[in-house]
């Protein structure tokens, strides 16, 4: 039998050495487009390589895979992150479980996952073609096709893919948010370790790390938002409003606790007593953005004052003036619609004997590892199926 795997990412090589292993008679081609197989994984996570999350943090799938978490359920059940570690393992790379979750390996080398995996590629017999771009899946004398192309863009997918495959709209997701606040501006590098975000008049909320830049907004809650909301801003010109709640609390425990600063030291400057979390440059912004005097004691905030500082403090809105690029990690959220793909397989509905594995699929994820355990697992699962 001669399978074919378009597109040498982690989920074209994760693949093609299952496959290999599986079926050691069948043919096993891996055609890349560039000159280098796994060029992404080269740079993931910094040149680190964070190539799997512990999901001890994960309450829901749907919360890391905002996109393709039915799939991603039935993949992991498959290939999980255990998995993932003991099958690097079992290929001498050592693993460490940061305290983030986040799983990297011990060299914090990101070529190290490159090397073992081109060495376990040329040991399982697989063939490779480097520059071998293909246009079309029809051109290829393959028995079997496995789609792992990656992020692309929907002309790009439509123009590779039989007729018949669908595919959705493909649009960036995990990147940061450019913010016109000449205040914000000049709180440049703070950070806020527990804020949450949302985006005003709609569903999408995020919380977690918040970081201010000289552009905007930055860091994991704002990744978080961007991922979650990667179509509608899309939809939406990257335009929309910003509700920062910066204690990641809700308006009556901020009331709650204003109510105690009053109590407790009535004749102290506000400014000078910052909620717990935030800098003292931050919190002179927000009582400035609450039309407060720097030199307010408690005792003169009232209820009009009170009611505009609890709403500053956990719904504080900035205008959102368009993405900016997350240099870390960006990945596409759309591509093969999982409609037209049997999830236990993930052979195409209406293409027999064409898989599609990684980041080609209508699958993306939040950063902490994610998107390559995606990659793994579905990797994983094409080879299972056709065994
Ligand atoms: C800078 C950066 C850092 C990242 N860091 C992390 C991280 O630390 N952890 C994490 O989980 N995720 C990370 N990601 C996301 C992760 O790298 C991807 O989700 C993952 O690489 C997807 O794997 P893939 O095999 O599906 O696609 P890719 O790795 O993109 O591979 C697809 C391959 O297909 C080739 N190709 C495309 N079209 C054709 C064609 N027509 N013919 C032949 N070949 C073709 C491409 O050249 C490419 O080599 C990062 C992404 C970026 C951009």
């Amino acid at each position: 039998m001669k399978i074919a795997i378009i597109g040498g990412g982690a989920a074209g090589c994760f693949c093609a050495i299952g496959l290999k292993r599986r079926l050691p008679d069948a043919e096993v081609t891996v055609y890349e487009a560039g000159p280098k197989l796994l060029a992404k994984v080269a740079v993931t996570g910094g040149g680190r390589c964070n190539l799997t999350n512990s999901f001890r943090d994960v309450r829901r799938l749907g919360e890391v895979y905002p996109r393709g978490e039915q799939l991603m359920r039935r993949a992991l059940a498959a290939f999980s992150h255990e998995d993932t570690m003991r099958w690097f393992e079992a290929e001498g790379v050592r693993l460490t479980v940061q305290e983030d979750q986040c799983v990297f390996p011990v060299s914090q080398d990101a070529m190290q996952i490159v090397r073992t995996l081109e060495r376990c590629l040329r040991e399982a017999g697989v063939r490779v073609r480097l520059n071998a771009p293909v246009e079309r899946v029809g051109d290829l004398d393959a028995d079997r096709v496995v789609v792992t192309v990656g992020g692309s863009s929907r002309e790009k997918l439509e123009r590779l893919l039989p007729a018949g495959v669908e595919v959705t709209p493909c649009v960036p997701s995990l990147f940061t948010l450019k913010i016109p606040d000449a205040g914000l501006r000049a709180l440049m590098g703070t950070v806020v370790e527990q804020a949450s975000l949302a985006l005003a008049g709609t569903k999408f909320r995020a919380a977690g790390t918040f970081l201010l830049t000289d552009w905007g907004v930055s860091g994991p809650a704002t990744l978080r938002l961007s991922s979650y909301a990667a179509r509608h801003l899309a939809e939406n010109g990257y335009a929309g409003t910003l509700l920062v709640n910066w204690l990641d609390a809700p308006e009556a425990a901020a009331r709650e606790w204003m109510a105690a600063a009053a109590a407790e030291h009535p004749q102290k400057q506000a400014a000078g007593t910052p909620p717990a979390g935030l800098t003292a440059r931050l919190w002179r912004h927000l009582l400035s953005r609450a039309g407060l005097r720097e030199d307010l004691r408690w005792a003169e905030l009232g209820s009009k004052g009170a009611a505009r500082l609890a709403s500053t403090l956990t719904a504080d809105a900035y205008p959102v003036a368009g993405r900016a690029r997350f240099k870390e990690e960006f990945v596409t959220c759309g591509g093969v619609a999982l409609s037209g793909v049997n999830l236990n397989t993930l052979e195409s509905k209406v293409c027999p004997g064409l898989y599609f594995a990684g980041e080609a699929l209508d699958v993306d994820a939040v950063t902490g590892g994610f998107n390559l355990q995606s990659a793994w697992s579905t990797a994983a699962l094409v080879a299972a199926a056709m065994e």
